[in-house]
């Protein structure tokens, strides 16, 4: 059966609908208004079984479809809550819009900490970074949209993240390393804009061997849907997508353009009952709720149900946004600064580790050329 057009069913009406198909000898079109029985007898008789099913649990059910583009059902995840970002310090003096960690929110499990630094244009000698220091018990993932960061460690590892690259570092045990701004950045000034996001680590993996899965722009997959919705695959599966980043826990990481008009619609694995959009740029409709959301906003979904998580462009701006989604660790969380751990005794462990040396030092190896 194919499915054209868009419809939704609320309080047993259904809007704008069209229906088409010759295996379902269904040919319903611009109906207004259906009662309960006759919509369920349809679904009995034509409709398919799965949307007969959403309609009988949930009362409420969205699809939509495109030329091209199967059947989808689809039945919108409900929205939690709309959370502005605050606005904060970092590294050597930058500021950052962040989500959480705040006062009001300490963290989106597993998620522990999003910094969207920028966009903003540095003059000469403005530009600053994150100088050397520890982390120890979770991941970091730099995500950068505009300039250039240098990142050297402990280990000896040394590279550049340049527009669209991204970089996830297990800190795992522990490393020390720095990330700043490239030599040209630093002295010429430039437009600066990128992510920092932290994601923990359970307590069995804590203590695994540091390392990283670096992406180069041209690596990170693309799904293109005929809705207009344009979607970085970073880790996990999106539209039939599979991301690049291999997560120690089940993770969703994506990076959603949505051009004039266009809409997202798609589930989640079952277990992610942490899911959220963060709003980079632009404004749009979040949920069957339609909830308006903007720049610096995160718009998060109800942690015990499933469903589609649904975001609509409006206004002039293309809608950037940030999707994330996860399977929580649901483990006591112990942090200060740059270590998460589980305990108090831990983290005063970390401290004197890192006072010990046994993170490691960072040996200058970065030649002060131009990336
Ligand atoms: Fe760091």
């Amino acid at each position: 059966m194919l499915v054209r057009g868009v419809f939704l069913a609320r309080n047993l009406t259904l809007h704008r609908h069209a229906l088409t198909g010759p295996r379902a000898k269904v040919r319903v079109r611009s109906v207004k208004r259906l009662d309960r029985r006759a919509l369920l007898a349809m679904g009995s008789a034509a409709l398919p079984t799965a949307l007969a099913g959403c309609l009988r649990e949930r009362g409420s059910v969205m699809s939509q479809g495109a030329q091209g583009d199967a059947a989808r059902v689809i039945v919108p995840r409900p929205l939690a809550e709309v959370v502005p970002s605050e606005r904060v310090t970092e590294g050597a003096g930058f500021v950052v819009r962040r989500p959480f960690p705040t006062m009001r929110r300490a963290m989106a499990d597993p998620f522990l900490l999003l910094d969207h630094l920028g966009p903003v244009v540095y003059g000469p000698g403005q530009a600053m970074g994150a100088p050397d220091h520890p982390h120890r018990g979770f991941e970091t993932i730099s995500y950068l949209l505009d300039g250039e960061i240098e990142h050297e460690d402990s280990r000896g590892n040394v590279g550049r993240l340049h527009p669209g690259d991204l970089q996830w570092m297990t800190a795992g045990q522990g490393i020390a390393h720095s990330e700043m701004p490239g030599r040209r950045l630093r002295e010429r000034g430039g437009r600066v804009h990128g992510f920092q996001i932290w994601v923990n680590l359970p307590a069995s993996q804590k203590w695994v061997a540091p390392g990283y899965q670096d992406l180069r722009a041209a690596a990170v997959p693309l799904a293109e849907r005929p809705d207009g919705a344009r979607v970085r695959v970073i880790a996990g599966r999106l539209y039939g997508v599979e991301g690049a980043v291999r997560t120690r826990t089940p993770v969703s990481l994506a990076h959603v353009t949505l051009a004039r008009g266009a809409r997202f619609a798609e589930a989640l694995p079952d277990d992610h009952a942490t899911a959220f959009f963060y709003v980079i740029e632009g404004r749009g409709v979040f949920g069957a709720e339609r909830r308006e959301a903007r720049e610096g906003d995160m718009v998060s979904f109800a942690a015990a149900q499933t469903g589609h998580l649904l975001a609509e462009q409006q206004g002039a701006q293309a809608l950037e946004l940030l999707l994330l989604g996860a399977r929580p660790l649901r483990e006591p969380v112990a942090r200060y600064g740059p270590f998460v751990m589980n305990t108090s005794d831990e983290i005063a462990q970390a401290f004197s580790d890192y006072r010990a040396g046994r993170l490691g030092r960072i040996t200058r190896r970065i030649a002060d050329t131009e990336g």
